[in-house]
């Protein structure tokens, strides 16, 4: 048997539609998940608003079905939302259909276990046994599971999370929401405008050719999102990747917030509230500004491998060890709240955005500049040898400084740090490199490039 994942990544499996995602694919992995969580198993299901979803979830019940599996399908609904509803149903699973931030012509599939998470590597090894070596089998007649759907299941969803907050707290407070034609579109105004909120929203209509922009929230897709904050003198706007599970903000003069800065926030709003030595679980690509917050309340932070099934389930960990995590996430606008649950929860984030500004008397413009400053650069290189010569190779050249080996290569330099990290999937590697001197993270880029280029 493999331990390693083959076909999973990070964050489930993608592709292209009609070359690497077919309908026999998705069916393939339907029947695994239904062998692996066994005959009789209630699996909810759920898609993002892709030309393709309709497709594959049909595959999808068809093998689950064909296993003896129970189908539950929510429809089109956030990833977080299946993750909830999952959790609430005390279903066996979930399967969502989506490629969360991918171009239109990709889809994909995350799994879900029975506690909301994604599905962690050692059961995805067995479910990619079970697939690989064509292990399932159809039950007879008498054993096909049954179907049902719950098309307002969305709305336990919404309750749960206008439940976290106090009763009317957004009162006051103009938002605007940019769905990017994508699923949030009946859930993030909803629980603003229940927190008590006014909300506008642009790219509403669920369309998988995402017209409005493309599914990741880039400072370029997010100008339309920009422009309506400022004519709508709201004070500040939310946008989502294409599956929900990460939110983006633009401050109320339409700038663009990068998720570091907006983990920093509202990782330093919860902070303040927690009765000190909490922890704060991240990735280490994420920037050292966390740290510098965590310092400043009493608290510390937990580093993890990159990917947020690991930071979720680090902080349950955690959390069952009797420590006090506040909050984990990642740089990219992922962010897990321990008191909800162990995902990451766009709709949460813009929830608690509009309880942090609205609490604030100042502008969120304000709040944002006056967090530490850092200067990150971030690269993507495509590599023609094996990424493990690269990371040996760097390992030698800067074994003077201080090293971590946990995913790739991270290096600490007086004050700055960087991490060269493989691609799970492509041939390239990921460069990150922070300091509060940005002259400081430019030389450690370019030295890092340098010796990668010697090399090929
Ligand atoms: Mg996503």
């Amino acid at each position: 048997m493999n331990h390693k994942k083959q076909y999973f990544g990070t964050n489930g499996i993608r592709g292209v539609i009609g070359r690497d995602m077919t309908p026999q694919l998705a069916l393939n992995i339907a029947k695994s998940v239904a062998m692996l969580l066994g005959q009789g198993s209630s699996i909810g299901i759920g898609k993002d608003t892709r030309t393709s979803g309709e497709m594959l979830l049909s595959s999808v019940k068809a093998g689950l079905l064909a296993c003896g599996g129970n189908v539950i399908d929510f429809g089109t609904i956030p990833t977080p939302c299946l993750q909830y509803l999952v959790l609430k149903q005390k279903l066996n699973g979930g399967i969502m259909i989506t490629a969360s931030h991918n171009p239109p012509e990709y889809n994909g599939i995350k799994i879900i276990d029975s506690d909301g998470t994604e599905m962690d590597d050692s059961k995805i090894i067995e479910l990619e046994h079970i697939f690989t070596n064509k292990t399932s089998s159809h039950v007879d007649w008498s054993h096909i599971g049954s179907v049902s759907s719950d098309p307002n299941g969305y709305q336990s969803y919404i309750d749960a999370i206008v439940a976290q907050f106090p009763k009317n707290c957004g009162a006051g407070i103009t938002v605007v929401v940019d769905s990017g034609n994508g699923p949030a579109s009946i859930t993030t105004p909803e629980i603003l405008k229940k927190l008590g909120a006014t909300v506008y929203i642009i790219n509403e209509c669920f369309d998988g050719r995402f017209p409005g922009r493309l599914p990741e929230p880039s400072i370029e897709g997010l100008k339309k999102l920009s422009s309506k904050v400022i004519s709508t003198n709201a004070n500040f706007g939310v946008a989502h990747d294409g599956d929900a599970d990460r939110a983006i903000f633009v401050d109320e003069t339409g700038n663009f917030i990068d998720g570091n800065l907006s983990l920093g926030l509202i990782s330093s709003y919860l902070c303040s509230k927690s009765s000190g030595n909490g922890v704060i679980v991240t990735p280490i690509s994420t920037s050292s500004l966390i740290e510098d917050i965590a310092m400043k309340y009493n608290c510390r932070i937990e580093h993890t491998m990159v990917g947020s099934i690991y930071v979720a389930r680090k902080m349950r960990y955690l959390i069952e060890n009797g420590y006090n995590v506040v909050i984990g996430g990642e740089g990219n606008g992922g962010i897990i709240y321990p008191d909800h649950m162990f995902c990451r929860d766009g709709g949460m984030s813009a929830a608690t955005m509009l309880g942090l500004v609205s609490e604030s008397s100042k502008p969120l413009s304000t709040l944002i500049s006056e967090l530490p400053k850092y200067t990150m650069y971030q690269q993507k290189l495509k590599i023609k040898i094996s990424g493990s010569k690269i990371i040996n190779h760097l390992k030698i050249h800067f074994n003077t400084d201080k090293l971590d080996l946990r995913d790739g290569i991270r290096i600490y330099r007086n004050n700055s740090w960087a991490l060269v990290r493989l691609s799970g999937t492509e041939p390239l590697i990921r460069i990150y490199t922070e300091s509060k001197n940005p002259i400081e993270a430019k030389c450690i880029m370019d030295e890092i490039i340098t010796e990668i280029s010697k090399l090929q």
